[in-house]
């Protein structure tokens, strides 16, 4: 098995100083873990987390870039200026974006291939709605979320992006996707990207869980064959349950 990827989406949450506070706590606790430890935080956050961070285990990613490198874009921040800073990661397409902001599996694609041109590693999220799994449609919407956010993404670009598996009805919600739930969604995810782009590239790529994983679920979940890692929420917001997740599968 791989070793995991855990990475914390602190979304829109931490000014500056709790930020630090947070990050400094953190640090300590995580230091010694075989995974991969990765804190995407605000834009305004993200020069106190790489200043903190710098010379440890923790990487740092934002939560979002556009696909231009410049211009007439006001409120948006390009890959290249994500880049210059120092920034290793970005989460692409998480399913907020995608309900509150109109990201859709085109705008999903072109940010991918912006922040790969610039040098960053996306962690592309899909995942299906409680009414796309309660009508039967979560293979057709997964395949589709694969098929088109992924179109023109080509295989060497695939080992630079991380997937997250985050069905959307256990966002943010309390209600976490069984053991074997994700699991198998996951393996169903990895199908499509195996004929896509071949079972090796399917398989060495790291695709993640995301939907209130905590510290009393990760264990079960992270211990599953096909889960490569977890992205946290909530739970990441809280140091000691974050270093918690991070410890639970090593
Ligand atoms: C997320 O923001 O990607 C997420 C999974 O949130 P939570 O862990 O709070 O459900």
């Amino acid at each position: 098995m791989k070793n995991k990827i855990i990475a914390g989406n602190w979304k829109m949450n931490k000014t500056r100083a709790e930020a630090a506070a947070l990050i400094e706590e953190l640090l300590p606790l995580v230091a010694d873990t075989p995974n991969t430890v990765i804190i995407c935080v605000p834009f305004t956050d993200l020069d106190t987390a790489l200043s903190l961070t710098a010379g440890s285990n923790i990487r740092v990613g934002a939560q979002n870039c556009h696909w231009k490198e410049s211009g007439a874009y006001t409120g948006e921040i390009a890959p290249s200026m994500l880049k210059e800073m120092g920034v290793e990661y970005v989460v692409i397409g998480h399913s907020e974006r995608r309900t509150y902001f109109g990201e859709t599996d085109a705008t999903v694609l072109a940010r991918t291939k912006a922040a790969l041109a610039a040098g960053l590693r996306p962690i592309v999220c899909i995942g299906e709605t409680l009414a796309e799994r309660q009508s039967g449609r979560m293979e057709e919407v997964l395949t589709r979320q694969v098929q088109e956010g992924f179109k023109d993404v080509t295989p060497d670009e695939l080992k630079n992006i991380v997937v997250a598996y985050e069905p959307v009805w256990a966002i943010g919600t309390g209600v976490t996707a069984t053991d074997e739930q994700a699991n198998d969604a996951i393996k169903f995810v990895r199908g499509v990207f195996a004929d896509k782009f071949g079972g090796k590239a399917a398989e060495e790529l790291y695709i993640q869980y995301g939907g209130s994983m905590n510290d009393a679920n990760a264990a079960g979940l992270l211990s599953m064959s096909d889960v490569d890692g977890g992205l946290i929420g909530g739970a990441s917001l809280v140091a000691k349950k974050f270093a918690a997740i991070v410890h639970a599968h090593e």
